[in-house]
């Protein structure tokens, strides 16, 4: 992490992360905080702010492409591949790259333990950006719109599993089209028992994949960091008349993601409902003028290619 430090001055933490930092001003007290409080877990920084950091020196959509593609490598071996396409772009671009450490934004360094490969905080910047006019309020008011928020998207979130084709999430099944036309262009051999050797020619570099059924895993290491059967999986279980779709993991059956959204918020009536109290009225805090003006836009990076 020391190796790191200096480019934590110009690095947009708190975007990255939005949990205030601990002790010290910016993101190193955020980054201290973070390992501390949860050392046993992973933790990554968002592809998207690094990619911003990164291409202010290093513009044009190929240089950007490549990043994108070296973020979203599965395996080391294809991060390699990427990085070495980048290197051709220009001299010293790679180096500049990997000042952000790899293994906290390449998927191909990613714990496959939890099913999930997502590079970016996207989904924190889209909740943000939906609750955006309830945080300027005070606190009441902006939890009670932030609750009646939360309680109709529950609802709402309910009803959509109604609208699923297959007992299977439609991202997930999307991903699992993809994967599926892509093993239309890996051949296979068999050991005779349940490993195969997968060649890929999707890529502009042919790689070889072993595919282990009873371990259920792939060199590619896709399959067990989505819990999505990939297009080597699909093939080997093809291979063996198999059904991939019976592989993708239960994190995106229907029962699981019914189950997250079982618990209702219960409506509350207002305050002109309530009983009268006998009890003293509670006096608000004096009023303290903070500095500046409160901000009201999102920030956003300043350039996009
Ligand atoms: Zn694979």
């Amino acid at each position: 992490m020391e190796n790191h430090l200096p480019l934590l001055n110009d690095f947009k933490f708190n975007e990255l992360i939005e949990v205030p930092s601990v002790g010290q001003a910016g993101g190193m007290g955020l980054l201290k905080a973070v390992s501390e409080v949860l050392s046993e877990s992973e933790h990554g920084w968002c592809a998207r702010h690094i990619l911003a950091n990164w291409s202010k020196d290093w513009r044009g959509l190929e240089r950007r492409n490549n990043f994108w593609s070296c973020a979203r490598a599965s395996c080391v071996a294809e991060l390699n591949f990427h990085l070495d396409s980048l290197n051709m772009l220009r001299n010293g671009i790679c180096e500049s790259l990997l000042r952000y450490n790899k293994e906290t934004w390449c998927r191909a360094y990613f714990n496959c333990d939890m099913k999930c490969d997502i590079i970016d905080n996207n989904i924190c910047k889209t909740f943000n950006a939906w609750i955006l006019a309830a945080r300027h309020k005070t606190i009441i008011t902006m939890l009670e719109e932030i609750r009646v928020k939360m309680m109709e998207r529950i609802g709402k979130l309910r009803e959509f599993a109604d609208t699923w084709i297959y007992d299977i999430s439609p991202i997930a099944m999307k991903v699992y089209h993809d994967n599926m036309a892509q093993s239309m262009r890996c051949t296979i051999k068999w050991n005779g028992e349940y490993v195969y050797e997968v060649e890929d020619t999707s890529l502009r570099v042919v790689l070889k994949h072993c595919v282990n059924m009873q371990a259920q895993t792939c060199t590619c290491r896709s399959w067990m960091l989505k819990g999505i059967p990939c297009a080597h999986a699909i093939t080997a279980m093809h291979f063996k008349n198999l059904n991939p779709i019976n592989y993708i993991s239960h994190w995106y059956h229907k029962s699981t993601y019914l189950k997250a959204y079982s618990t209702f918020i219960q409506p509350v009536s207002n305050m002109q409902m309530w009983t009268t109290s006998t009890n003293p009225p509670i006096e608000p805090p004096p009023i303290k003028k903070m500095p500046g003006r409160p901000k009201k836009k999102r920030r956003r990076e300043e350039r996009r290619n």
